[in-house]
């Protein structure tokens, strides 16, 4: 249903990006691929999916994004998808992590609307899918950045959506809890550190301790909702936040 769409997803080397980036391949759109990753496995991706565009542009820098934006030209879709963690204390809390994180989670998502939808907006036909998180409604310890940026997208994503109302273009978040990509086990040291806890502990005492349903979100399950997000059937959905946390937010 999705033939002759044109969608780019940021961050859809790894994980969650590239999950959703196949999903809506699947669906006939068009891909224009972004992220960091070994040049060959790139290469892999880029056939995998139609022989679609790739931009490795650095999105925490606004030139960057601008850089990618002209790569991809005109899309109907974004997905703001890219983002990064840093766990520590707030006083050990790295100034450039900080600025960093800020630019690729909240701003990155800034830059890509303003330049995509002025073409939505001639279309009369849009969609915005923000990964957000758990963590754009609750906070955690050690994680300032990450959940001030979240907070953040959360907030422009409803800015957006009452902007665009009119124009046929959607804004909406998905806020998954802990899903199993690169991300989280990245950060399973730094946790480890922060609290003096074993990997064990930090995997079923931090990470899975707040989702009730005691299972990580699979990258597909997050994918399958970016879809239905996208259908004509969702054309009333914006503004909306949605969690996929296996109910941590319900508490
Ligand atoms: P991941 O580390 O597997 O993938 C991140 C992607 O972003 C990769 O493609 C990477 O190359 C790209 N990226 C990183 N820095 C970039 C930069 N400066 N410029 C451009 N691209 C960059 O992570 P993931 O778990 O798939 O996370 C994807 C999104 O989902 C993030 O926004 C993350 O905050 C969010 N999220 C993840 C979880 C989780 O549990 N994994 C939970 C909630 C929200």
């Amino acid at each position: 249903f999705l033939a002759g769409r044109r969608a780019l997803v940021t961050g859809s080397t790894s994980g969650i990006g590239l999950a959703i980036a196949r999903a809506l391949h699947a669906e006939g759109a068009e891909i224009v691929l972004n992220g960091f990753g070994d040049s060959d496995e790139i290469a892999r991706l880029r056939q995998e999916m139609g022989g679609a565009p790739y931009s490795g542009a650095d999105l925490t820098n606004v030139s960057g994004v601008e850089e990618m934006m002209e790569t991809a030209g005109a899309v109907d879709i974004v997905v703001n998808n890219a983002g990064m963690q840093h766990v520590s204390p707030v006083e050990n809390f790295p100034v450039e992590k900080w600025d960093a994180i800020i630019a690729l989670n909240l701003s990155s998502a800034f830059h890509t609307a303003r330049l995509a939808v002025p073409h939505m907006k001639e279309k009369g036909w849009g969609r915005i899918v923000n990964t957000a998180s758990a963590h754009s409604k609750a906070a955690s310890p050690f994680k300032t950045a990450y959940v001030a940026a979240k907070h953040g997208l959360a907030g422009l994503t409803k800015t957006l959506a009452l902007e665009l109302a009119e124009h046929g273009v959607t804004a909406n978040c998905i806020s998954p809890g802990y899903v199993w990509t690169p991300l989280v086990e990245n950060q399973i040291p730094d946790t480890m550190k922060s609290r003096g806890m074993t990997r064990e502990e930090v995997m079923n005492d931090v990470l899975l301790a707040g989702q009730p349903t005691k299972k990580f979100v699979q990258p597909e399950e997050v994918a399958a909702l970016a879809v239905f997000l996208c259908r004509d059937e969702a054309q009333n959905i914006t503004g909306a936040n949605y969690s996929m946390d296996g109910g941590w937010t319900a508490k």
